[in-house]
């Protein structure tokens, strides 16, 4: 099985030691569910949805650089409608969908914190990965105590380098926002990780090992590294990635462009269904191609402008020869046409 593949098993432990175990039991059963249904799909030669990315709004009163929200998106403080919400997660959980992604914008904040609440205590078998600035959480955490205690919620916090590095990049005081946040997650005793944005600044700063050790020791159980922003620099993602760069680590980590690094594979990529927050369901979260409205979430497997980009990427060689061969038979290929990737 894939999920244990090449991963830190004792290093991983390590990092989740302090996280309340009942949270951490539903996050590590979500986690080895979907590692299962990614496995499950390469066997069978199909692709389908395994995540799901709910845009809660696009308003942010930051001006991150490389941020790829235009500024009339970010102005806009419309938020999601509930009933719009829980549709989303149910049309998931009917297309056996359990992780949902919730976005903006800033996701956090007086006026969207209703809406997490109420998909998070709907949805207990769901887990919820919320990405913020924390600028919220560092000022009214003791507030939300109660939601950050939700044994199915992850805050996942966005810091781009240590502190010059990371205020240079998302602006003064991002940083102390972020530690001040972290700080009463790990009171909480709450899973919650870090994503940093790859950009040619700060790339060997947050690829260096002194970086993981100080999110480690700051109870951060993950981290995630997000390359939608250059993506000119996924090759040299991928030369570390393939140099067992991950084995070293003291966190478990993610990169979008090329999946779990203790899984290193196009195919252990996460499946994505994105939805807007008028409630409709787009190829990509940049490209924002609209295929439909929330009808479509379990048929996406089977639509060309969403499933091409897992074909096309995630295979090489045999295996996407033999996808181009069968694409018109309902994207199925042969399985032992797939063998360099699949496992
Ligand atoms: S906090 Fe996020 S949404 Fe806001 S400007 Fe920065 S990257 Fe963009």
């Amino acid at each position: 099985m894939l999920v244990f593949k090449d991963l830190n098993v004792g290093k991983v432990a390590n990092a989740l030691a302090h996280v309340n175990p009942v949270t951490l039991a539903k996050f590590v059963s979500t986690y080895v569910y979907h590692e299962w249904q990614i496995d499950r799909q390469n066997k069978k030669g199909i692709v389908a949805p395994t995540q799901m990315h709910i845009e809660l709004t696009t308003f942010c009163p930051k001006r991150c650089e490389g941020c790829y929200i235009p500024l009339t998106d970010k102005l806009d403080p419309q938020v999601m409608s509930k009933k719009t919400a829980r549709e989303a997660v149910r049309r998931g959980l009917a297309a056996k969908i359990r992780i949902y992604h919730l976005l903006g914008g800033e996701p956090v904040s007086e006026n969207t914190l209703p809406l997490i609440q109420m998909l998070v205590e709907s949805y207990p078998w769901a887990a919820f990965y919320v990405c913020t600035n924390a600028s919220y959480l560092a000022r009214h955490g003791d507030s939300a105590g109660v939601l950050l205690k939700a044994h199915n919620l992850s805050m996942n916090l966005s810091v781009d380098g240590f502190k010059a590095t990371s205020d240079s990049i998302r602006g003064r005081g991002s940083y102390a926002d972020v530690m001040g946040a972290a700080s009463r997650l790990r009171e909480l005793r709450c899973f919650f990780g870090a994503t940093a944005a790859v950009l040619p600044g700060n790339f060997d700063e947050i690829l260096s090992p002194d970086f993981l050790m100080h999110l480690k020791e700051r109870g951060f159980s993950y981290l995630f590294y997000s390359t939608s922003h250059s993506s000119e620099l996924i090759p040299q993602m991928e030369v570390l990635a393939k140099g067992g760069f991950y084995r070293k680590s003291p966190l478990p980590l993610y990169v979008n462009a090329l999946g779990n690094l203790g899984n290193f594979s196009p195919n252990s990529w996460a499946r994505l269904a994105y939805v807007a927050k008028n409630g409709q369901v787009l190829n990509d979260r940049q490209e924002r191609v609209v295929v439909g409205d929330l009808e479509v979430v379990h048929q996406l497997g089977s639509m060309p402008q969403w499933a091409k980009k897992y074909r096309a990427q995630g295979m090489a060689g045999k295996a996407q020869a033999a996808y181009e061969m069968t694409e018109k038979t309902a994207y199925r290929l042969e399985e032992a046409e797939a063998a360099p990737y699949l496992f």
